[in-house]
């Protein structure tokens, strides 16, 4: 037997874990360890060495990508092609499940998966149908306690609204959602975990089928799973199972998804006589990048405490700018990725991340005028484009007319003289006979609706039940062709002049494409269509679009989790921004928060570019900010400045004026006079610069006085302080 591709290229503890006895497994260890590594070829040898069989691994990673790459890699190392594995996230996995024990799991059979933007929408319309005011009860409010209960793996039934009237309600509505979306066959997030989970728990019959099955279950990014995810890998486990996980805790970024860094504890305790591993070289990044981390993440205290080090060389510094506003930063990144790429280096090597989505932009935009190609991942996301919903929405309906969801989309788009009354009639009718949205269009058209809108409505139903015959039998991607059109999308959408609309029938376009070259699981037992929208539901985070193109990345750093780049760019590290404002009070956020700090700069591989600005613009509000506190938890040892090319004259958004770029004149850099800049002044109290103009003896600032409001200040004569 020829183990050694197996265990070639793996440190002495890395081997240990790899070749580990069949028995509970953690290995916890830090950033760019060889943890992702481990599990692969953990699978490897089972099934190499140990004589598994394929069918007896169950491999969860944290993202579609990372399953199929460790699918790859799988192969790879045993040179063939691996069958019936079961890798994939906790909800593909879960979703899968379900598909096959829907019955036992009480749903129907074409069940579909709703993302979040359908959950909130129903839950408007569930508010709308109680008539419940919606500023006192915030559809997001309320979505957030029906996820956080259901990721505990509570049902309205088990919860206790303990004299308080609050409480009460909120606990009502997440039994009335629960209806809705029993009655539509609809499934969140959320629900996939909790049902599989129930599936296991109330079906003896099922879980010991399972538990004969999965031997051995591999955890990737083990710190961030949640309570029902580790309840479901429990039962799952019985006895026999042998869980192997990995995880690094200083990486635990979902609190706020309900994940549990405590379930590292927790593990030895449930399985007794877990084996530990640790492993503390570092593969992947430079010793100035390693030790930057190390030295950020040090400042938090709760943490198993470990250190990392490598035998890599030292390596270029972190380079840190100071851009003024977001439009400078977009350039100096645009600029660094010319070099980068003219240096023949491929563009899918570097990455640009961020801490909230709407920071991409802005980004996006620069990348588009300077022609660099780029893919966002978790932003735009090609499935939650709103022309690709409208289109999944008519799929959705002729595979299943009772989704309620998809009826209200696109009942009137294109537009076809259904109007808000009409739907609030079809809406009431539903809600007094507790049926789907169709049933109640049905009924009322042939009686409580005026002759134009029952005409309306009646051709709409029958639009939706051609579409249905018309499709019956075609392939998949002939199906989609077929309603993007039938549908009158591609005609709506060519209507709306410009690059927009362009755009979006390209994108319906697109979808042909994404069905053409989907290929269904021929063990599924649903139809291709009915596999393809839940793949559009379960995929829609990862944005699937131009895969094969070479592309600078970009993405959140909670999606850059477990990946590495040999450039990496860490855009808007001020406070305020990262750390999140909300989270700077809270110490337990701040961690978290730093946490996220860390697997940002253990992203990089070579070279690190931090970056912030003075000035932002972001959700349409100006903010003025200080550079991020983790900056300066980096020693100073490891990091340059980047000064800007042009010192003197710069170009600069007026804020008040709105008159667009006009050139400005810093005054004297020397005084520290800078945009964002704090002071102080006798009379008017403490403000922020907005703005400057002039030089020497004329230069004259804006500032923004808090309790003054804004004023133009000479700077000779104001005497300000620099605080
Ligand atoms: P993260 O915490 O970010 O998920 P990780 O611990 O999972 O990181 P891997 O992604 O598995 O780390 O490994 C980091 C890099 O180091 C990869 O490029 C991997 O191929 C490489 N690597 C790991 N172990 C070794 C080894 N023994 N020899 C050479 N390269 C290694
Ligand atoms: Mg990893």
């Amino acid at each position: 037997m020829d183990v050694t591709p197996i265990l070639e290229n793996l440190n002495d503890a890395q081997r240990q874990a790899v070749t580990a006895p069949a028995e509970p497994t953690l290995v916890i260890a830090g950033a760019g360890s060889g943890k992702t590594r481990v599990l692969v070829h953990r699978a490897a040898w089972l099934i190499d060495v140990e004589g598994v069989s394929p069918q007896s691994l169950l491999a969860v990673t944290f993202t579609n990508k990372a399953a199929a790459e460790m699918r790859g890699r799988i192969e790879t190392l045993l040179r063939l092609p691996v069958q019936n594995l079961w890798i994939g996230t906790f909800h593909g996995l879960a979703h899968r499940m379900l598909r096959r024990h829907w019955r036992e799991a009480g749903l129907p059979q074409n069940f579909q998966i709703i993302d979040s933007d359908d959950q909130l929408r129903l839950i408007k319309r569930l508010l709308k149908n109680l008539e419940i005011d919606d500023g006192r009860w915030v559809p997001r409010e309320i979505q957030w306690f029906i996820n956080a209960q259901k990721d505990e793996g509570l049902r309205p039934q088990h919860l206790d609204h303990e004299g308080n009237a609050d409480r009460r309600q909120m606990i009502s509505l997440y039994q009335a959602y629960e209806e809705i979306c029993q009655r539509g066959g609809l499934v969140d997030f959320a629900e996939l975990l909790l049902r599989a989970h129930e599936l296991l728990r109330d079906n003896a019959e099922l879980l010991s089928h399972y538990r004969r099955r999965f031997q051995h279950l591999l955890v990737d990014e083990f710190q961030d799973t949640n309570a029902i995810q580790y309840a479901w890998l429990r039962l799952l486990a019985g006895d026999s199972g042998v869980p192997f996980v990995v995880g690094d805790d200083d990486q635990s970024i979902y609190r706020w998804r309900g994940a549990r860094v405590e379930h590292i504890h927790r593990f030895q305790t449930d399985f007794p006589g877990t084996r530990i591993v640790k492993l503390e070289q570092n593969y992947r990044s430079t010793a100035t990048i390693l030790n930057a981390a190390n030295a950020v993440i040090a400042n938090n205290s709760s943490r198993l405490g470990k250190n990392l080090w490598t035998e890599g060389a030292e390596g270029e510094a972190i380079r840190v700018y100071s851009a003024y506003n977001e439009r400078d930063e977009a350039d100096f990144v645009i600029g660094r990725l010319r070099d980068w790429i003219d240096q023949g280096n491929a563009r899918a090597d570097s990455a640009v991340l961020y801490r909230s989505n709407a920071q991409s932009r802005v980004l996006e935009e620069s990348l588009i005028n300077a022609g660099i190609p780029y893919r966002v991942y978790g932003g735009l996301r090609f499935f939650e484009r709103a022309e690709i919903k409208d289109a999944l929405a008519y799929l959705r309906l002729i595979s299943h007319r009772d989704d309620d969801s998809s009826f209200e989309r696109i009942v009137n788009k294109p537009t076809r003289g259904i109007g808000a009354r009409t739907v609030e009639l079809i809406r009431s009718y539903a809600r007094a006979n507790a049926c789907s949205l169709w049933r109640a269009a049905g009924a009322i058209a042939s009686n409580d609706l005026s002759s134009r809108a029952a005409n309306a409505v009646s051709t709409f139903m029958s639009l939706v039940e051609r579409m249905a015959r018309e499709t019956r039998g075609l392939d998949l991607h002939d199906q989609v062709d077929h309603v993007i059109y039938a549908s009158g999308l591609v005609d709506f959408f060519k209507k709306d002049k410009g690059e927009k609309g362009e755009t979006r029938v390209e994108n319906l376009l697109e979808l042909v494409s994404a069905a053409k070259s989907f290929e269904p699981d021929p063990a599924e037992e649903m139809t291709p269509l009915d596999e393809f929208l839940s793949h559009a539901a379960l995929e829609a985070g990862e944005g699937q679009a131009d895969a094969w193109e070479d592309c600078v990345q970009l993405m959140t750093m909670h999606s850059a989790k477990g990946l590495e780049f040999p450039l990496v760019f860490m855009c808007g590290m001020e406070d305020g921004l990262f750390p999140h404002q909300r989270s700077i009070a809270d110490p337990n956020g701040l961690e978290e928060e730093r946490r996220l700090c860390y697997v940002g700069i253990t992203r990089a591989k070579k070279t690190l570019f931090v970056t912030h600005a003075e000035q932002r613009r972001l959700h349409g509000m100006d903010n003025f900010s200080q550079p991020s506190r983790f900056i300066a938890e980096i020693p100073a040892e490891h990091i340059e400045e980047v000064r800007p090319r042009v010192q003197i004259t710069r170009p600069m958004r007026s804020l008040h004026s709105r008159q667009g770029l006009r050139a400005a004149t810093m005054p004297n850099d020397e005084l520290g006079i800078r945009l964002g800049q704090r002071v102080r002044h006798r009379k008017f109290g403490d403000g922020v610069i907005l703005n400057c103009e002039g030089q020497g003896a004329h230069a004259r600032v804006e500032v923004n006085f808090e309790t003054a409001g804004t004023k133009w200040l000479v700077l000779s004569y104001a005497n300000l302080d620099l605080m």
